[in-house]
């Protein structure tokens, strides 16, 4: 198929879809894998917004504009397996002369020198079309929709239960804010945890898509409704789940003049971006939409507050004692220069829940079957229940999403896994592929949220134990490290889950199309990726992550 005819059928925007199937666009899978995931991205099953570009995230593009992804696609048709494609900020400027073992496309994103590195810096360069926003998965062409995160969310839920509520959330109220792209999981992750669940959003159409995807059970505008069916659930031990139409600020206040406090308490609204994502209390998302463009200092001034409003009701109910957390989307931060002097009085997820788990190497793993047919996936489900039977939470988890989880755009799976099984579990994927057990390669990559790849003082290393929390070596040795060990791409980002200023974080793809090649790159990305997660934890003091450094022989 030629070019235009291409663009026609996969990319007539905003219509986009990835190619399926065992045929060849582009010269070799090495360049059709990423053509196939940028496009897969942009599908409007799987991105939030394709209109504008957006994945998720608040503003997380896959490109920069539609000339970029169509001359993304020119160059991906075309690359061969001794070039390499550098895209700057979701637009591609050059390719350089690598080897067939090199990644195919080297990925820079939102990156800005640290003094100038804030949200008014960065808008002005949006403004004039040089820089846009990746997020984590959205510029490096590996988000899978909402499952990606529903296993961490999962994760995370099940760890507080098995932390406070002797590992049952039962007759337990999980109380959050944001039902979109990330958000959106909560519900589903609450409800599979056995947990009762209330929501709010400020935006019908998010609530809407998690109904359409069976993410959520109900919907309402009525604060009463949503109240009277999670306390009847909650009492009957019901796992339910309710979308309010609402500020998230407002559903607090009303839940405390009623006198409910909930067991969990978190938050997914937008915040990390305080003018393009969150919505400030008191208007109408229409108005929100005007007064952004008219008048931002106002929008981010009315923002602030009403984040420290909505931080003050979540300490109120911290100290009514709801078990509280911030779930990664920097409200704290942004709370705190809005007032709410005490916005850090409760934890990030990450040190109360996810911490212990980067020091095993373990991390949000994924992979996605190019071929389009969900029975690859199903035959790589069943092939690591046979791989892994000791790890019978992998296993709950993958008997569950099977059920549970509805396939966006190309079909994938996540689970997390760790050092050794990472490696094993790629070769695996590999042999398929070779052995004709597959239909057409996979595709392996992860979250930049994970265990070596990202510095987040706010978030992943908010409370490192030696205080190493903003140091960014880390995550550019795990790009070095992926980039040399031969990731079909890789990704720099900077601002990625908490915004500008905040986090810089690297993400890693690799391809699993049953070749030698493919053996040789996984046996050095997939032990390198997570054994860099135990190295940065070993170093900033962490004992089990000392252990796993001597189990894994990585001491040096
Ligand atoms: P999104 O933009 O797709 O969804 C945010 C939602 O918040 C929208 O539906 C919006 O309508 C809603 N919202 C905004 N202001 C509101 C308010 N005042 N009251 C109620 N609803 C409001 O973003 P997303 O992909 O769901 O991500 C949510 C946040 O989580 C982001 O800040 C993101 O950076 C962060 N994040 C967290 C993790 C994690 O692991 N926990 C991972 C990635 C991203």
């Amino acid at each position: 198929m030629d070019y235009t005819s291409f663009l026609k059928k996969y990319a007539n925007h905003p219509n986009y879809f990835s190619p399926t199937g065992n045929k060849l666009n582009a010269k070799s899978w090495q360049t059709e894998a990423p053509l196939r995931m940028l496009l897969n991205n942009l599908n409007a099953d799987v991105a939030e917004d394709p209109n504008n570009l957006i994945v998720y995230g608040g503003s997380g593009q896959a490109a920069r504009n539609v000339e970029s992804v169509e001359k993304i696609i020119k160059m991906l048709l075309d690359l061969e397996n001794d070039e390499s494609l550098l895209i700057q900020s979701g637009k591609p400027v050059g390719k350089v002369r690598t080897h067939s073992e090199a990644p195919r496309v080297l990925i820079a994103n939102s990156n800005l020198v640290p003094a100038w590195a804030n949200w008014e810096e960065f808008d002005k360069l949006k403004e004039n079309g040089l820089i846009m926003y990746g997020q984590m998965t959205a510029g490096s062409w590996i988000y899978i929709g909402t499952q990606g995160i529903l296993q961490g969310t999962y994760e995370t839920f099940v760890a507080c239960a098995n932390q406070h509520f002797n590992g049952s959330l039962r007759n337990k109220l999980l109380v959050s804010g944001g039902l979109g792209g990330m958000g959106g999981a909560q519900p589903l992750a609450a409800t599979m945890a056995g947990g009762t669940f209330l929501g709010a959003d400020i935006d019908p159409k998010r609530i809407e898509k998690r109904l359409a995807t069976n993410y959520i059970d109900k919907m309402t505008y009525s604060y009463e409704e949503a109240r009277d069916i999670v306390m009847e659930a909650k009492l009957k031990g019901e796992n339910i789940s309710v979308g309010l139409v609402s500020d998230a600020g407002d559903m607090l206040e009303k839940l405390l003049n009623d006198n409910i406090v909930p067991d969990i308490l978190t938050d997914q609204t937008s915040a990390h971006d305080p003018i393009h994502g969150y919505v400030p209390n008191g208007i109408s998302l229409e108005e929100a939409i005007n007064l952004r463009k008219k008048n931002p200092s106002e929008y981010k001034d009315r923002s602030l507050k009403s984040m420290a409003r909505h931080v003050n009701f979540m300490l109120k109910m911290k100290s009514k004692g709801a078990i509280t957390f911030d779930y990664g989307n920097n409200l704290r931060e942004f709370a705190k220069q809005g007032g709410a002097n005490n916005a850090f009085d409760f934890n990030g997820f990450v040190p109360d829940y996810i911490r212990p788990l980067f020091c095993e190497g373990k991390g949000p793993f994924r992979w996605a079957a190019l071929s389009g047919n969900p029975e690859d996936i199903y035959t790589t489900d069943q092939a690591l229940i046979e791989a892994f039977p000791e790890n019978k939470n992998m296993i709950r988890w993958i008997e569950e999403a099977r059920k549970k989880v509805k396939f966006q755009g190309l079909p994938c799976r996540i689970c997390w896994l760790g050092m050794g099984e990472r490696e094993k579990a790629g070769l695996i994927f590999n042999n398929l592929v070779k052995q004709g057990k597959i239909s057409a390669p996979i595709v392996i990559g992860r979250d930049h949220l994970d265990c070596g790849s990202v510095a987040s003082p706010n978030r992943e290393t908010e409370g490192m134990l030696d205080g190493s929390d903003a140091v960014s070596d880390w995550p550019l040795l795990n790009l070095m490290s992926n980039t040399a060990g031969g990731a079909t791409w890789v990704s720099f980002h900077h601002g990625g889950g908490v915004g500008m200023g905040y986090s810089q974080h690297a993400g890693m793809v690799i391809l699993a199309d049953g070749s030698d090649r493919a053996e040789s790159c996984i046996k050095r990305v997939l032990y390198n990726d997570p054994a860099l997660g135990i190295i940065r934890h070993s170093d900033a003091g962490y004992s089990s992550a000392n252990d796993n450094l001597n189990k894994f022989n990585l001491e040096i």
